[in-house]
């Protein structure tokens, strides 16, 4: 129509920065090659088409002075008239129609017309094209992050199809099954929970548990315990069917929901009810005996059984006075608000205090060894104290009677590292992580003959956090060793405080 041999379409290329040829017939390579328009180029004929957003042509390459600097390549390509149409579009990057010809020739305006027809039509292709990509870039955008939010979960969720066979499952369930999930998905879905019922103590019994909620026959699974991650986990199958936006059935959803924390939770109740009512009863039913014997009429007792009966009371009261406090300290714990008094102390009279209060007292057994040259430590000498008294008290009460317990401080970098070992009979692998839980008490004969409501612990590392420093249990080759962190940075940060006045 238009008498043309060669056409392009010019465009910004907003990665690069630079305007080229996105598409063009009949030039060659390397003149489209060479075609790199940068956006302050003022010579360029497209960009000054752009800018003021109408046609504009060049009727011949040979007169038209603003063509000098580019006629030797239009001559090496064989055209002599340009004319450019900006393309309106909204979305893409600025681009332009460009038609070229082997004769000079002005580019009428029914021409330019019918050729800003065609660029409407490009324009509009390209702009559905960028529309599309960015449409189809959200979309993969949104699946990432819904694949990345699930992948994330604590709970296992798997997806199986009508006939049964899984079409997803996230990260937690091969963890559960201990199966890869390109091998969970396609499997049968029975497979896959019978993998997991395999690892409670009991699979066949669990599997008959969960008839009915592979039959389809009910929603919620019963509770399972299995161990994982080196603890026991407690999960609840719940099953959902899943509909497309129609609400045509598309298959199935089985949620693993993990109730461990509710488990947890559960324990802690409980273990605090029996506590309360073993722990204060016993020193309540001596305290309530030994002063009703006192207050008997019919009976005198001679001044040193009335002693005895006293202290007895005595003992009783603080053991109760004790558990009270602990039980205080352990909520002032969980809710955040425990308040560090401190103050310059020698750590050598809180170990001295600290055994001379414990119950049962290790006596000769304690072997304390200090460096001659120990810092002072600026801590709430009433908490640490305590962390020193438990310790020596569990180390007593868990080690037997004859062994020697060992307590060294060391300064290490900017704590005082404080070690107190024993040489009983440590404690299990699977059980060092939860001994530093409120209420838990290992199972075995020694936590069920010694008194104690399984809070020492959990206080002790909550009054070391509240000091800015840690406890933990080292590694042992026999016994148990607890150590504890204190940090001398409050003493630098007072020098430094003094270097600076
Ligand atoms: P409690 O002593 O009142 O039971 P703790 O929180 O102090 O509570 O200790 C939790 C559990 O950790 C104890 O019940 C015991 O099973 C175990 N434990 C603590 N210290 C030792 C130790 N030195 N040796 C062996 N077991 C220990």
């Amino acid at each position: 129509l238009l008498n043309v041999k060669m056409s392009a379409i010019i465009a910004l290329d907003e990665k690069q920065g630079n305007y080229r040829a996105q598409t063009s017939r009949g030039l060659s390579k390397d003149y489209i090659n060479k075609i790199l328009i940068d956006p302050s180029d003022s010579q360029s004929i497209t960009l000054r088409a752009l800018r003021d957003n109408e046609p504009l042509q060049i009727s011949d390459t040979e007169t038209n002075p603003a063509y000098i600097t580019r006629r030797k390549r239009a001559r090496a390509e064989g055209f002599r008239s340009i004319l450019v149409i900006p393309l309106k579009t909204l979305y893409a990057p600025p681009s332009a129609l460009l038609v070229f010809r082997p004769d000079p020739h002005v580019f009428t305006d029914q021409e330019i017309n019918l050729l800003s027809n065609f660029a409407n039509h490009a324009a509009m292709a390209i702009e559905n094209a960028v529309l599309y990509a960015r449409s189809d870039m959200q979309l993969q955008e949104q699946t990432r992050r819904l694949e990345a939010l699930i992948q994330s979960l604590s709970d296992g969720l798997i997806l199986e199809d009508t006939g049964g066979h899984v079409i997803y499952a996230n990260r937690r369930v091969g963890e559960l099954a201990d199966m890869p999930t390109s091998e969970i998905v396609g499997s049968k879905i029975n497979k896959v929970i019978e993998r997991i019922l395999q690892k409670t103590s009991d699979p066949k019994n669990a599997k008959q548990k969960f008839q009915a909620i592979l039959n389809n026959q009910d929603i919620y699974g019963p509770e399972i315990s299995l161990p994982f991650e080196g603890r026991t986990h407690w999960l609840r199958l719940h099953a959902f069917n899943v509909n497309d936006n129609h609400g045509v059935p598309i298959g199935r959803g089985q949620l693993l929901h993990d109730i461990t924390a509710d488990r947890e939770l559960d324990r802690m109740k409980s273990n605090l009810i029996s506590t309360v009512s073993h722990e204060l009863r016993t020193p309540l039913a001596s305290i309530k005996g030994y002063a009703t014997t006192l207050l008997a009429e019919d009976v005198e007792w001679d001044l040193d059984s009335q002693h005895e009966f006293l202290s007895i009371i005595s003992d009783e009261a603080d053991r109760l006075s004790n558990l009270v406090n602990e039980l205080l300290d352990l909520s002032r714990i969980e809710a955040g608000n425990l308040t560090v008094k401190r103050q310059m102390c020698n750590l050598k009279d809180l170990i001295d205090k600290a055994a001379q209060h414990a119950e049962p007292a290790p006596g000769e057994r304690l072997r304390v060894t200090l460096p001659s040259k120990l810092p002072a430590v600026e801590v709430d000498q009433r908490r640490i104290k305590v962390v020193l008294r438990n310790l020596i008290e569990n180390a007593t009460k868990y080690s037997g009677n004859e062994t020697p317990i060992h307590i060294s401080a060391a300064v290490e970098k900017n704590d005082i590292i404080v070690r107190v070992k024993d040489e009983g009979p440590g404690i299990p692998d699977q059980e060092q992580q939860r001994i530093f839980e409120s209420f838990y008490r290992v199972e075995n004969g020694l936590a069920r003959t010694a008194s104690g409501a399984g809070l020492g612990l959990a206080i002790c590392q909550g009054f070391i956090h509240a000091h800015g420093g840690q406890l933990w249990l080292e590694p042992s080759v026999q016994g148990a060793c607890f150590a504890f962190s204190l940090p001398l940075k409050q003493e630098k940060i007072l020098g430094k405080d003094n270097a600076n006045k």
